[in-house]
């Protein structure tokens, strides 16, 4: 793709930006970077491992977009220091963060043991804390940034089996609309998407009767696909979303409309 050049139907132009996407390997993420991709935009990519992010790096590349991917556990402080060094030194400016790595470790609270609380929390919670902090004092200094954490509908109602997981994306709001207000004064935009019920690894282990009862809940009768994530991210990283910031979306199908 030259630059300069908009890609054909998306309406949000990312040529000369760079974009980092955490947990870009599958799932959300990796639709994510393949549309900030397909926007213009160079990708930064993020996962445990960077034979994981292949899939994504290829399918941007045939594409004729930019990536490339970069391993990280975002829950360690020192592996998040070294990869945005490494990225700041290829990439002076990152003009868009995606908090999206994330797990789950379900199980009902008075079961719950206490490495399945720390592994979730850490990874959801301190990985967007982490990555903000490393990011956002880049985005200071370019006095430009979007930065768009993935919640969860988990984190706006409770969900039993999911005491750690809400906890973390409960966090996740209440972080982010206390960063929005503090880069609000320097150009940089802080957004939450709180997904609903989307097919991905993360929910494919769920039994199909729950898949069921998950759809007929759910106002718009189908479960969400990664694209419809996406489709806002994207929005809400480009110029045009300069007025929108503290917010938080629910993409869920009207679940909790
Ligand atoms: P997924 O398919 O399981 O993918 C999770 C991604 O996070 C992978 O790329 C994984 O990469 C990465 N990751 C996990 N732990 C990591 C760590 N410690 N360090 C670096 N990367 C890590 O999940 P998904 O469904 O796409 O979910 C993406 C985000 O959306 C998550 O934050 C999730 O909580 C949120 N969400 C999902 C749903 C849903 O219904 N699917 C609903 C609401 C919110 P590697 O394994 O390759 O390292």
């Amino acid at each position: 793709m030259a630059s300069g050049e908009a890609v054909q139907g998306c309406r949000v132009d990312l040529n000369g930006q760079v974009a980092l996407v955490t947990g870009a390997s599958r799932g959300i993420g990796r639709a994510i970077a393949v549309r900030l991709a397909a926007c213009g935009a160079t990708v930064a990519g993020i996962a445990r491992t960077v034979e994981g992010l292949e899939g994504t790096l290829q399918a941007i590349r045939e594409a004729g977009g930019t990536a490339e991917g970069f391993a990280a556990n975002v829950g360690d402080p020192k592996d998040v220091a070294r990869v945005v060094e490494e990225i700041e030194a290829k990439y002076p400016k990152i003009h868009v963060l995606v908090n999206n790595a994330g797990v789950t470790r379900d199980g009902l609270m008075l079961r719950m043991e206490d490495d399945a609380w720390q592994e979730v929390i850490d990874t959801n919670l301190k990985g967007t804390f982490l990555f903000s902090k490393a990011v956002g004092a880049i985005m200071m200094r370019g006095r430009y940034g979007r930065i768009i954490n993935i919640s969860s509908v988990s984190g706006l109602v409770g969900n039993p089996g999911q005491a750690n997981y809400s906890a973390s994306k409960a966090g996740v709001i209440g972080f982010t609309r206390t960063i929005a207000r503090e880069l609000a004064s320097r150009n940089i935009t802080v957004n939450a998407v709180a997904p609903g019920f989307i097919t991905t690894d993360m929910t494919d282990v769920l039994p199909e009767k729950i898949k069921n009862e998950v759809k007929e809940r759910v106002p718009v009768r189908r479960l969400g696909n990664p694209e419809d994530i996406a489709d806002l991210v994207c929005y809400l990283a480009g110029p045009g979303a300069s007025y929108l910031t503290g917010q938080v979306i629910a993409v869920d199908g009207g679940m909790t409309a």
